[in-house]
């Protein structure tokens, strides 16, 4: 997608602190961190959200949720955890239309959100 903020990360138009890559997706730091650990993990394809999934991408986002919990392991969040989230949507709260699952960690998160 041409207008698309990760679309363009992801083809190095717009420059992101990179913690992870391989061929299917992407990771890097949230550029506004809301913890002291914030992170994005998304599908180097342009897919707009969690509900325009199909059956055939359970792999790949199986893939990026293994992936996301490595990562927080390295990133220091093994031991007190994190958070996984994944907005969508006006009432999820989705800014950016390319499915990414946030990982939060760092600090202790209140629940339920507002
Ligand atoms: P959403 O609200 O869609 O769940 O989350 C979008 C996230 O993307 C926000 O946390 C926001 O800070 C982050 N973000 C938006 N634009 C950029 C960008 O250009 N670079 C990076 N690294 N993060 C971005
Ligand atoms: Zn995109």
């Amino acid at each position: 997608m041409n207008d698309c903020i990760f679309c363009k990360i992801v083809k190095g138009e717009i420059p992101c602190k990179k913690i992870y890559e391989d061929g299917d997706m992407l990771a890097f730091h949230d550029v506004n961190p809301q913890a002291p650990v914030h992170f994005l993990i998304i599908p180097k394809r342009h897919i707009a959200g969690i509900m325009e999934l199909e059956a055939a991408d359970s792999g790949l986002v199986g893939g990026m949720l293994y992936k996301a919990q490595e990562l927080a392991k390295e990133l220091g969040c093994g031991e007190r955890g994190a958070r996984f989230v994944v907005n969508c949507k006006e009432d999820g709260g989705q800014t950016v239309p390319h499915l990414h699952i946030h990982v939060l960690g760092g600090r202790g998160l209140s629940w339920p959100p507002g």
